[in-house]
């Protein structure tokens, strides 16, 4: 495997697709390449070209959890989601651009069994263990998206610029169908480079997880109001990050068997997610 370290944006973007996969802090990517579950003969470190750093409401994507964590003038929800995230290395390394790109957990999909989103006819949770994962979008696969910080973008409402558009966070996620398998809308080689994160007159971030550190979302509960608007989005709960119309979308959940505990799991953090907000 060769690993490229381009100085320039136009080098970088050069280097992409045909084989070869951006990386930046690795601590998704390389378990990944390991497994086998991703295969790429040219790694691109795109750590030298993608902003990092916050300026004003612009986060750059290769900007760590660690680094938002401890920024003041980032909202509270994404800051509480980074402090949530992961353990303290991982945040040192894991970028947010990287965070909002992770795959799924499902330990089908993990194990490469040839499932629906391996491009296979059957989602094998649905029918086996699935205490972890979806009560939404869950009819052909139901994963449940790991991001804690994506859940918090969606509510706040934020977008994204790559090396080829802008689009908003909402639009970066899609539900699996047939003729796509992919939970992403980027397109290939397109790298993230910046989010706009407009800054909420109040926000949160509640997580209710197995362990009370280093534990992905069982629910995640975003909040955040803005001109009088509030918006709430859930991790955890279904295949992407998912935006919640209100509590009452909670009632049209449609939980496996084993995962209707996260209906009654998510109702109280909705509720206490929207009372912080004031
Ligand atoms: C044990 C463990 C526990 C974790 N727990 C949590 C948790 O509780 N909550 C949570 O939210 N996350 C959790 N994570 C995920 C962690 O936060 C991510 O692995 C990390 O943020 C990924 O960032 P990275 O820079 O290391 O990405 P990389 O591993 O370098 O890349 C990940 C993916 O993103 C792509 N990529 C990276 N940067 C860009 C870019 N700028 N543009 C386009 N594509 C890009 C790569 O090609 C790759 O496909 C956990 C991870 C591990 C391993
Ligand atoms: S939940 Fe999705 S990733 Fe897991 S087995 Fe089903 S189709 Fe595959």
């Amino acid at each position: 495997m060769q690993l490229l370290q381009p100085e320039s944006l136009d080098a970088a973007t050069a280097a992409l697709g045909n084989g070869s996969v951006a990386l930046a802090g690795g601590t998704e990517l390389v378990p990944l390449l390991r497994s086998r579950l991703v295969e790429a003969d040219t790694l691109v470190d795109v750590r030298a070209v993608v902003p990092r750093g916050v300026q004003g409401t612009t986060i750059g994507a290769g900007t760590t959890l660690a680094e938002l964590e401890a920024d003041p003038e980032i909202p509270v929800a994404l800051r509480e989601a980074c402090t949530l995230a992961s353990s303290p290395q991982l945040r040192s390394m894991g970028t947010i651009g990287g965070n909002l790109l992770q795959a799924t957990r499902c330990w089908y999909w993990r194990l490469n069994y040839p499932c629906f989103l391996h491009g296979g006819s059957t989602c094998h949770a649905r029918e086996g263990a699935h205490r972890e994962h979806a009560i939404f979008g869950n009819e052909r696969c139901a994963s449940a998206h790991p991001s804690d910080p994506a859940a918090a973008l969606l509510a706040l409402g934020a977008t994204l610029r790559t090396d080829r558009r802008e689009l908003p966070v909402a639009d970066l996620y899609r539900l699996p169908t047939d003729d796509d398998r992919d939970v992403t809308a980027l397109e290939p080689g397109e790298l993230i480079l910046e989010l706009e994160v407009p800054q909420p007159e109040a926000s949160t971030y509640l997580k209710a997880m197995e362990r009370n550190r280093f534990s992905f979302a069982l629910v995640g509960a975003a909040a955040a109001r803005s001109g009088g608007e509030t918006r709430l989005a859930l991790a955890g709960v279904a295949p992407i990050p998912w935006l919640l119309g209100g509590p009452d979308e909670l009632d049209r959940a449609t939980p496996l068997p084993g995962t209707a505990y996260k209906v009654d799991l998510a109702r109280p953090l909705v509720r206490r997610a929207l009372e912080a907000l004031g």
